[in-house]
């Protein structure tokens, strides 16, 4: 094979003929929004996690808004986050005008040094937001022990980790507010869609309001008569719709196999890969089980990282790069992050590639991009 015949995308999205049928039910429903399948996918998604409370939204980014607004972050609160993560987990902190921390990796892990995260921490801070990065909880025992101490809320970023378990509990029921997001590259699909879930009944009444423009049934609307309705908060409409959660529905009922099936893509490249001195495979916290949303390598040879990602991009291996430092993206310069502030987070970043992960993915293309790998990155 000289290259793949179609470009093999990093991730995406494993739709079966019941996915589509659960979808082609919902469009002949009454309801294609506000109907019955959101509180349905949202008790089987608390169910699954093992959560009290599930509020679905028409985007994760959506859900960490919300997250943010229920914490009651505000204008001059400080939230500790890590530089290696998709830009939302940080912008959700900016939409209601706090300010963003950063605190640098664990070299092992990937994910946010709680050390660091404890030297960060002021008398402004609010939250932390720590992201299970790749699919591997953080540390989240350590992190929660300094969230007490300090009396701050822990919103994770679980969009990496749904069905993730950490000494032996799943991601979901570690922090005070959890996100996960379902775009088609993350670990179930509902095309956009995330949710927020949480133990906490308070959180759980504002995520629904700031979800549906505040408005609520209030005692006072329901003596005025049916049709009333009163908003009581500024919110937005952040609703995923019904055609969205079928597909949701019928997607979680495989969760299990499709995390047994990034399992097997991560084994069968770390044996590849074990013991070459030019590659450092992922390593695992010891006691998590990761959802294996990505497989990060690091390059230690003399090749340069970019020569590598064209190579392989020209024989149509969809290799990709996650995350550039979030503070190095001009909008966080002009607000005057400077290059340098996570030197660990920014070493890792440039030496590393991510190889496709998916459950998808065929036993001849593994291979492909098996030896693709090991002939250019030696
Ligand atoms: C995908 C992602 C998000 C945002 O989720 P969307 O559903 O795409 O809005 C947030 N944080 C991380 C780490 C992500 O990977």
């Amino acid at each position: 094979m000289e290259k793949l015949p179609e470009f093999l995308s990093y991730g995406r999205q494993l739709i079966d003929e019941e996915d589509i049928q659960a979808v082609v039910d919902t469009l002949r429903s009454p309801f294609l929004t506000q109907g019955p399948k959101i509180a349905e996918f949202e008790q089987a998604i608390a169910q699954y996690v093992g959560s009290k409370f599930a509020v679905a939204f028409c985007n994760g980014t959506a859900a960490l808004h919300a997250a943010c607004h229920a914490a009651g972050i505000e204008t001059g609160d400080e939230v500790v986050t890590t530089p290696i993560t998709f830009a939302a987990s940080a912008n959700c902190v900016r939409y209601v005008g706090g300010t963003v921390v950063f605190a640098d990796i664990d070299p092992q892990t990937y994910n946010i040094d709680p050390i660091e995260i404890e030297k960060k921490i002021t008398s402004k801070t609010k939250a932390i937001i720590p992201v299970d990065f790749t699919g591997q909880p953080a540390d989240m025992d350590k992190i929660m022990e300094i969230a007490k101490k300090h009396n701050l809320i822990v919103i994770e970023d679980g969009a990496h980790s749904l069905g993730a378990e950490y000494k032996g509990r799943k991601v979901g029921t570690l922090a005070d507010m959890t996100m996960f997001s379902f775009h088609p590259v993350k670990p179930i699909t509902t095309a956009e869609g995330g949710v927020i879930v949480t133990d906490n009944e308070d959180f759980y009444r504002k995520l629904q309001l700031f979800r549906s423009h505040g408005i609520e049934k209030t005692p006072y609307s329901i003596e005025q008569g049916d049709w009333y309705y009163e908003m009581t908060e500024l919110g937005y409409n952040y609703r995923m719709t019904d055609i969205q959660a079928a597909l949701g529905l019928s997607q979680l009922k495989k969760i299990e196999s499709f995390i047994k099936g990034r399992n097997e893509v991560a084994e069968i490249y770390n044996n590849a890969f074990k013991g070459n001195p030019n590659l450092v495979i992922p390593s695992q916290l010891e006691g998590t089980k990761s959802g294996w949303h990505l497989y990060m390598i690091q390059l230690k040879c003399t090749k340069s990282r970019k020569e590598v990602f064209q190579k392989m991009r020209d024989r149509n291996i969809g290799v990709h790069v996650h995350y550039i430092p979030v503070y190095w993206h001009p909008y966080y310069q002009k607000l005057g992050y400077e290059k340098g502030i996570c030197p660990i987070a920014e070493h890792w970043y440039s030496n590393v590639l991510t190889l496709p992960i998916h459950p998808s993915l065929r036993k001849n293309e593994i291979e492909f991009i098996i030896n693709s790998f090991k002939e250019f990155a030696s």
